[in-house]
């Protein structure tokens, strides 16, 4: 049957709709503009785009409840007054901000493979924002590490609500209260233990450690004795690069705290953080066999 060109109009305007439903319907990310770039430079998969700070929508309910539970506590008296007078007092350069003056929750992907465990919030940096290594130098010094080997989005950390996002990657601490001298003691970190304990539990995924710091080293080593994995922890000397294949099936990788102690006096260096990093990525992608050697 002949079809009139008002037909054969109407079926090209049908076939254009089909493409581009399926297109729609099967492309990852919505279309490219131009000078956009369609890999965010975190990268690599669509969980970059999305929220995960306290308050976003991808939190699991175990971390929402863990997270408030953090927020709440109050079982080391020494280190809750110490919060709350940083809080009050304040630094002259911060006087014009509201600190935060709490325990700061952990920060990041509900879905990583590697975790960052940290010493303590800084008293003018977490303390003040209520995120891990948010607003100070030690944060200054790991987010560019962490956005160049594609953990996090943004090169900078500056408040809560600053846009910043991880994926693959969940940051913590051994103790969620800013310590004077940066030193909480070892009752406040076993009070503090058992927070960790349910997070390593939740973050299923997790096949790397960063430990940042002698501290975040022996807090995880603490947490296999009590889980009975390690008999003993002198077999894990802190050396920084050091990496130890764990009766978990996870890697403890240690580095330097990137505290001004360490970054000013070059004992840490830009290189040797992001070589940390890099290693991180490359372990974490071979347990996903996304790395053959
Ligand atoms: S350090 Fe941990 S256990 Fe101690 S008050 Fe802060 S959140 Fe609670």
């Amino acid at each position: 049957m002949k079809r009139t060109w008002k037909q054969a109009f109407r079926d090209l305007e049908a076939d254009e709709a089909l493409v581009s439903y399926l297109l729609l319907v099967t492309l990852p990310f919505p279309p490219v503009q131009a000078g956009e770039s369609r890999r965010t430079p975190a990268d690599k998969s669509v969980r970059a785009t999305q929220p995960n700070t306290i308050s976003g929508m991808s939190v699991p309910t175990w971390l929402k409840v863990l997270n408030s539970e953090v927020i709440g506590c109050t079982r080391c008296p020494r280190l809750v007054d110490y919060r709350e007078q940083i809080a009050r007092e304040k630094r002259r350069a911060y006087r014009d901000c509201e600190y935060w003056g709490k325990p700061v929750p952990g920060f990041g992907d509900p879905h990583a493979r590697v975790l960052v465990l940290g010493l303590a919030p800084g008293a003018h940096g977490s303390n003040r924002t209520g995120r891990m290594f948010t607003g100070d130098s030690s944060g200054n010094f790991l987010y560019p590490v962490l956005h160049e080997t594609g953990f996090a989005l943004l090169p900078t950390a500056t408040a809560r609500d600053d846009g910043q996002a991880l994926t693959g990657l969940y940051i913590t601490a051994a103790a969620r209260c800013a310590p004077p001298d940066n030193k909480p003691l070892p009752e406040e970190l076993a009070q503090c233990a058992p927070f960790l304990e349910r997070e390593l539990e939740g973050l299923k995924d997790l096949r790397v450690v960063v430990a940042l710091g002698r501290i975040g080293f022996e807090a995880y080593l603490n947490f296999l004795m009590r889980r009975k994995l390690i008999a003993r922890k002198r077999e894990y000397e802190f050396r920084h690069g050091a990496e130890y294949a764990l009766a978990d099936g996870r890697v403890l990788l240690a580095s330097y705290h990137p505290s001004n102690q360490n970054t000013q006096t070059g004992k840490l260096t830009k290189e040797m953080f992001r070589k940390i990093f890099k290693r991180a990525r490359e372990l974490a992608d071979e347990s996903t066999g996304r790395i053959l050697r």
